[in-house]
């Protein structure tokens, strides 16, 4: 069913691409769109004025690791993850699931849901698709996600079958149990790589009904041609109408890919990760910075970058912080990641609506460059509002002068 939280502004007609909006309970968000990890309750190492600084307008909090620490009820009694970590826009959490799942032979799962013991204790925790969502209303994000199974690679063809039947049956308890119309539940299509198994899965998922779907089960070990290949057979079979997210996925090429596929949402620890072990998207590749070869390179990290980093600092002086472990190189070499991750996402969305998607979508520096220029429109504008506001408030401040003197 179509959902009005959701509008699509134009598709592309080359591309199964589009752009749209995304209304949530803290504001609305343009897709397509990238959503900066902030697992435990924040974006590593950046603040929430870093984070709109550099342009993200959602970012991803972990049930997982907030349910372990510091727990739920101490998030909800701050008033909510929002208040809890001063992020005024839109959150999404995971489920937990994935976290869960990948916790090996520390977990057992039955129909009603997965026992596992904390790796941080050991400790014994149960969660179901209905405490799942107990956690999840706790934490208050505007999406929060069904808990879903997610099978390890390889698995069978009889057990990606059962778990994809099962996360349908845990799909329909977590519908059930959610009740707070402030939060989106979206649900979410298995099936591994089995083509037929994700047409049954979207299918079914699309029948008990939700406001967005995901695609999970990509990028957990596979080829990328065979994780390209069911994508590009997925999301088109998803309901046009509701926003499309691609779970924990990727590189930039691979969000163009996704993109081009008809993907609005993405979220992946990659440039976060990535810069804290000096690994740097830029315009001319991938930047290594602890190589020698930059030891006297005093150029910025990349010469095409207008953020903060690149705006300031030199790659040789970035390559001694992260040599010495300095806590400014993680942080400086995240904005500039990130930077170059939303600035992507903004030429995504200017090339769809400029219809030069197609031709631009094997140039991702070209796509980046583009969405600096708009952001750089965006700040000078926002600069002679401010100064425009500055003269407004002048009789205000010369006043409260005046009556200072008095
Ligand atoms: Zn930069």
């Amino acid at each position: 069913m179509a959902d009005n939280k959701f509008t699509i502004l134009h598709t592309d007609s080359q591309t199964q691409a589009r752009i749209g909006k995304l209304r949530t309970a803290h504001g609305v968000v343009n897709t397509p769109i990238f959503m900066p990890v902030g697992t435990r309750g924040t974006v590593k190492t950046c603040t929430p004025h870093d984070l709109v600084e550099i342009g993200a307008e959602i970012i991803l909090g972990n049930t997982y690791h907030l349910y372990l620490r510091p727990g739920h009820q101490i998030v909800q009694q701050a008033g909510g993850l929002h208040k809890f970590m001063a992020w005024k826009k839109p959150v999404l959490t995971d489920s937990g699931g994935f976290q869960v799942f990948s916790l090996g032979p520390l977990r057992t799962i039955t129909e009603e849901g997965v026992e596992f013991r904390s790796e941080i204790d050991g400790s014994k925790h149960f969660i179901s698709p209905e405490r799942s969502i107990e956690i999840q209303n706790a934490l208050g994000a505007d999406i929060i996600m069904i808990f879903d199974e997610c099978p390890s690679l390889p698995s069978d063809y009889n057990y990606l079958k059962e778990s994809m039947e099962m996360t349908l049956r845990w799909a329909a308890r977590c519908k059930e149990a959610h009740g707070n119309p402030n939060q989106q539940l979206f649900g979410i299509v298995q099936g591994g790589m089995e083509k037929s198994l994700r047409k049954i899965s979207v299918e079914k998922t699309a029948e008990i009904g939700f406001p967005g779907y995901a695609i999970g089960g990509l990028s957990v070990g596979e080829e990328k041609s065979l994780m390209y290949e069911t994508l590009a057979y997925t999301a088109p079979l998803l309901p046009k109408d509701s926003p499309h997210y691609l779970m924990g996925v990727g590189t930039p090429e691979d969000l163009v890919y996704g993109v081009s596929c008809g993907i609005d949402m993405f979220d992946c620890v990659m440039p976060t990760r990535n810069a804290r072990n000096g690994s740097l998207f830029t315009t001319l590749g991938t930047v290594k910075i602890r190589n020698a070869k930059y030891k006297t390179d005093f150029t910025p990290l990349d010469p095409h970058c207008v953020c903060h980093t690149c705006q300031n600092f030199t790659r040789a002086y970035l390559r001694h912080l992260h040599l010495e472990n300095e806590i400014l190189a993680h942080r400086l070499l995240t904005l500039h990641n990130l930077h170059f991750y939303l600035s992507l996402m903004r030429g995504i969305r200017q090339a769809i609506g400029r219809g030069t998607f197609a031709q631009l979508k094997g140039d991702v520096g070209a796509l980046m460059q583009l969405g600096q220029v708009q952001e750089k429109e965006k700040t000078e504008s926002r600069t002679v509002r401010t100064d425009s506001r500055k003269t407004q408030h002048k009789p205000d401040s010369n006043r409260k002068r005046r009556r200072a003197a008095i």
